[in-house]
């Protein structure tokens, strides 16, 4: 029988995928007539709203003029403009765009421009990963060695290849010194070994929305730079506005050497990724010899209406920006307002909010029935939610009205 194998589902339990046949702002129009809020911007991709107007109209028009070309060889004017749009909030170090199509992707050509960056440089020894417990950065196999091994990799551990890992979980405020000097013995006694530290910053999504202490972050990035090994950021989630600020650097006051983006890249729209880079690791690549460029490349690089959809959404940002900063903190403050009266019947672990980001964990990992159970009554009730694991969590699209809001809690409260 043909049927279509679903990621991160076990298809012997699941049957049965409501057909959504319209999405418009934070609403899927399901077959069977229901109405369903989206609560988890479809998997942390959508940022304004479903089918945003500017955007939609952008890839219209591009698709009328240019379907794809190949990067290696031609440019376009939506990929030179997307650059240069963005550059305007980036900081001036990041100035090297290297284009692909997910954020594994992303990750994935960041670690191998680390890693050959070093060889070129003649540090070859330095070619080894730091990276954090609970830490998620993709589904290919680079990314997945750089990820917390569990769950999601077991069947290939032993084709990931061999990290140091840090004991990030989620850090309760007498722990942060521990964590701290846990970090710095590390690096201590590996720092002439490692290449680089990857962190999500602010907001560790798939680990379960574990959110960083601002301060703690920004000394261990302090002491890896001290270090001289290169931050990689993966903001393939925080990106575009997630955690209240446009990119969750800005709150860190750091920048990175390597910056992932992709997920809210194209308001969520369309596949496209960035792994953006300085000059000091780009220059290492320049040489006569072919063999030390970076030879990596994805069929799908820069293609024109990805690009045109980041282009869009980068105007709809800049145009909105005073009003979607508003809107953010009123999402953050509903969310922060429902947690606080939270009276939850089952025990709860934890209670947390970030940016848009909110949490309520309860006892359970991702092995439990919980949230298949969870998802499928909050859907009888109209609203759309994932949670990982024990861990209920919401990141709405931007345009999320209070009433959805509101909506959406009472619903997580009736799960608890
Ligand atoms: C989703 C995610 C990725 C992987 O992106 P895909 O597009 O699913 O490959 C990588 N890093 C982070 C932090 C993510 O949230």
């Amino acid at each position: 029988m043909n049927f279509i194998w679903r990621p991160f589902t076990q298809m012997q339990k699941v049957k049965e995928f409501p057909e959504v046949v319209r999405a418009k702002d934070s609403i899927l129009y399901l077959k069977n007539g229901k109405k369903i809020i989206d609560a988890i911007s479809s998997w942390w991709l959508i940022t304004h709203g479903h089918c945003q107007k500017d955007i939609v109209k952008a890839i219209q028009e591009s698709s009328q003029e240019l379907d794809q070309i190949l990067f290696a060889n031609f440019t376009h004017s939506k990929a030179e403009q997307l650059v240069k749009e963005l550059s305007e909030f980036l900081p001036s170090q990041l100035n090297k765009f290297f284009f692909s199509d997910n954020g594994s992707t992303a990750v994935e050509s960041g670690l191998k421009m680390a890693v050959q960056s070093r060889i070129q440089k003649g540090e070859p020894e330095r070619n080894k990963f730091l990276s954090f417990k609970n830490s998620y950065h993709g589904d290919t196999v680079g990314a997945m060695s750089v990820s917390a091994r569990g769950i999601f990799n077991r069947p290939y551990k032993s084709f990931l290849f061999p990290i140091y890992s840090c004991s990030q979980g989620s850090l309760s405020f007498d722990s942060e010194e521990k964590f701290y000097r846990d970090f710095e013995r590390q690096l201590e006694k590996h720092h002439k070994k490692l290449c680089a530290v990857i962190i999500e910053p602010l907001i560790q999504g798939a680990g379960g929305m574990i959110i960083w202490p601002v301060a703690t972050l920004k000394r261990i990035c302090r002491l890896a730079k001290s270090r001289g090994l290169y931050l990689i950021f993966d903001e393939v989630m925080t990106g575009f506005g997630r955690t209240g600020s446009l990119f969750a650097f800005e709150q860190i006051g750091i920048t990175p050497d390597i910056l992932c983006l992709s997920k809210g890249l194209t308001g969520g729209i369309l596949p496209l990724a960035l792994t953006i880079s300085t000059d000091s690791i780009y220059k290492n690549f320049l040489s006569p010899k072919k063999e030390k460029a970076l030879l990596h490349g994805h069929s799908f690089t820069g293609n024109p209406l990805s690009c045109s959809a980041a282009l869009a959404n980068l105007k709809v940002l800049k145009k909105n920006k005073s009003k979607l900063l508003k809107k953010w903190k009123q999402i953050e403050s509903i969310n922060c307002d429902r947690l606080k009266n939270l009276k939850p019947s089952v025990p709860i672990k934890d209670k947390r909010a970030k940016g848009l980001v909110a949490v309520v964990q309860k006892k359970g990992d991702y092995s439990s029935d919980f949230s298949y159970e969870a998802y499928q009554k909050a859907l009888k009730q109209g609203v759309f939610i994932r949670p990982l694991g024990g861990v209920i969590y919401i990141l709405p699209p931007y345009c999320i009205s209070k009433q959805e809001l509101h909506k959406v809690w009472d619903v997580i409260e009736s799960l608890i």
